[in-house]
């Protein structure tokens, strides 16, 4: 944790999700490595990497609005097991079991973090995802909590693209300067949250390679660390930190739509919108 850092008075906080949520500021990839090893797969992590990109860019190319948790971890083991020439049914439900488990058991770890935080500041999610990431939310516990979930396969932009951080903005109702960024990935969350004007925290891996990428940015090594931070915050010590619920609910409206998802958003592959795949610029 850098102690020196003092958060700027802030009134919302959006959070990437995975490596965030989910982990201690490791990436999904990063994770999923060691499962496959301690499973008996044998590839290197360069061969890993690439088979894990072909299944990211295929998932990606679907639409897996509907798709909870489990099956899109799993419909991503059995893709890269698929590219790798290693597919086994057991063997990619033992490798999707045991990365799931830890997910959750980190995201309730990090509930009642939420809990409190949601006192006194708007919160929301903005993640690389596949498009499926607010039902992820609703099946984690999450949603309670947030006041927006941007993901980038329904907002049609994706991290760091100061698109997606001015949606989430404009759903919380609040200035860059008075949003908080926390997130594992320095090229997508911190360095998109600096152009913005954002004030940023990093949930980073204790053997990470990557360096801050400035001096202005905070440095945590669990999630739960944040509030010892903000502890220092004037405007969220108090209840005034928070808009008004009145225009809250109006935002709650707005990030989950009740008939449609992703009904107001952008839509995917037929707009001129349509982002093509990234790779390596999602959860990984
Ligand atoms: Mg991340």
């Amino acid at each position: 944790m850098n102690h020196f850092y003092k958060i700027p008075p802030v009134r919302s906080i959006l959070f990437d999700f995975g490596g965030t949520l989910d982990s201690d500021g490791i990436a999904w990839k990063e994770r999923f490595f060691p499962i496959y090893r301690s499973q008996g797969v044998p590839w290197s992590f360069p061969e890993f990497e690439r088979y894990f990109y072909v299944s990211d860019d295929a998932i990606a190319e679907k639409k897996l609005k509907r798709v909870g948790y489990f099956k899109t971890v799993q419909m991503q083991v059995d893709l890269v097991l698929k590219a790798g020439g290693s597919y086994r049914k057991s063997l990619a439900h033992a490798i999707a079991e045991k990365f799931y488990k830890d997910s959750l058991k980190t995201i309730r770890r990090n509930i009642p973090l939420l809990r409190r935080l949601n006192r006194n500041y708007r919160l929301g999610i903005v993640s690389n995802f596949y498009g499926n990431m607010p039902v992820i939310c609703q099946e984690a516990g999450l949603r309670p909590f947030l006041d927006v979930v941007a993901d980038s396969a329904l907002v049609g932009q994706i991290k760091p693209d100061p698109k997606i951080f001015r949606f989430a903005l404009e759903k919380v109702g609040c200035d860059p300067e008075q949003t908080l960024f926390v997130g594992d990935s320095v090229s997508r969350d911190m360095q998109g949250a600096k152009s913005m004007g954002m004030p940023h925290v990093w949930l980073q891996a204790p053997d990470s390679k990557w360096k801050p990428c400035c001096e202005k940015e905070g440095r945590i090594q669990m999630l739960t660390e944040l509030e010892m931070i903000l502890s220092k915050n004037s405007l969220g010590s108090h209840s005034e930190a928070k808009p008004k619920p009145l225009s809250l609910q109006l935002h709650k409206e707005a990030a989950f739509p009740r008939r449609k998802l992703g009904q107001n958003l952008l839509p995917l592959k037929s707009s001129r919108f349509f982002v093509p795949a990234s790779r390596g610029l999602r959860m990984t």
